[in-house]
């Protein structure tokens, strides 16, 4: 008997099997299952009233409406904010005549027209359209989204080349600052997506799913796509401009705070990024408490009791080692347990602030 041998427990049957599937299994197919005892926090409910300033219109019917009501009240989600995307939303006053019966609990946001983006009385249509939008009680323009290619929700101009610097687009954030209405942008996606797709990608199921290809002329590269965001935030320093998914730069909070540090317009929403997040839980922890005044709570997914209760364990909790089948990726991820006063300030009391104007 060899030395190596000698110490074999498992039957050669058995060893012989587990050397087939470390050759075999697929990545896509490893499910583990966390073998420690350690606490499991369950969060029926949020402990603050919550504002969810990033959801989207899910919905089509009023029946449907009254079963996402049922869900918020369950959850402690006083308030949701639906982002409009144009071409992928019903029409504005289609969706907030479907929400009407509500209209404490559900706020709207609204998407520019782009038609006719190339004449010259663009920018002063879309101030009439912005003001418009005001009266009619809408919080913001959003979501605007660019990947790269502009915003791509910019139909009917094929969603190409407009993007938030665009000097006929400053007049209209400026005038958005002026009066108090917010601006939410998608600004790139996690860094991993921008990266080759190989063994050593980070973030390899995720990004093999949502790669970006920068590769079509005029496209902005992550960094790029960085520097225009901050020419647009300088542009309109009154502006109050929320990038989403904690402007997709959970990966480097040194990078993330320079940025927040140069522009105090600039606002974070969390919707989306609790997963990306939450495998470095005490950098975020750090990061949240740091710019705890900045910073709001959203979700973006379809909003069920499991994704609230998700997202609160998430914020709440101090658990470790999470495995979650319906929002984890290929890595185990930890709770932040961020202190009550920050929890207070994301949930709800930062959202009152800015929809206040203050
Ligand atoms: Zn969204």
């Amino acid at each position: 008997m060899s030395a190596a041998a000698a110490f074999m427990v498992a039957a050669p049957a058995q060893a012989q099997e587990a050397e087939r599937l470390t050759d075999t299994l697929l990545l896509k197919n490893y499910r583990p299952v966390s073998i420690f005892n350690v606490p499991v926090t369950r969060v029926d409910r949020a402990k603050y009233p919550v504002i969810d300033m990033h959801t989207h219109d899910y919905v089509d019917t009023p029946a449907e409406v009254d079963s996402v009501v049922a869900v918020m009240d369950a959850c402690g989600v006083e308030q949701a904010h639906i982002m409009q995307c144009n071409w992928i939303s019903d029409p504005y006053d289609v969706v907030k005549e479907r929400y009407a019966a509500y209209p404490d609990r559900f706020k709207l946001w609204f998407c520019l027209d782009y038609t006719d983006f190339d004449s010259p009385d663009w920018t002063e249509r879309a101030i009439a359209q912005v003001e418009k939008y005001h009266e009619m009680g809408a919080v913001g323009i959003g979501e605007m989204v660019d990947k790269g290619l502009g915003d791509v929700y910019a139909l009917p101009v094929e969603g190409r080349g407009i993007r938030l610097n665009d000097p006929k687009l400053t007049p209209v954030l400026k005038r958005c600052g002026e009066l108090g209405l917010l601006v939410n942008i998608h600004i790139a996606e996690p860094i991993w997506m921008y990266e080759e797709i190989d063994c050593h990608n980070d973030g390899l199921m995720n990004g093999a799913v949502w790669q970006v290809d920068t590769s079509a002329e005029g496209c902005l590269d992550y960094d790029g796509l960085m520097d225009m965001f901050e020419e647009a935030l300088s542009a309109c320093p009154d502006t109050k401009i929320v990038a989403c998914h904690m402007l997709n730069m959970s990966h480097d909070y040194p990078r993330l705070s320079a940025i927040m540090d140069r522009h105090p317009n600039l606002y974070l929403d969390i919707s989306a990024r609790f997963v990306e997040s939450s495998v470095t839980p005490r950098a975020t922890r750090d990061f949240i408490v740091r710019y705890q005044d900045r910073i709001l709570y959203g979700t973006d997914n379809t909003p069920d009791r499991d994704m609230y209760r998700f997202t609160f364990r998430i914020m709440e909790s101090a658990d470790e080692h999470i495995y979650d089948e319906g929002y984890s990726y290929h890595w185990a991820i930890s709770g932040w347990d961020l202190p009550d006063s920050v929890l207070r300030k994301l949930y709800r009391t930062n959202a009152l602030k800015l929809l206040s104007g203050k």
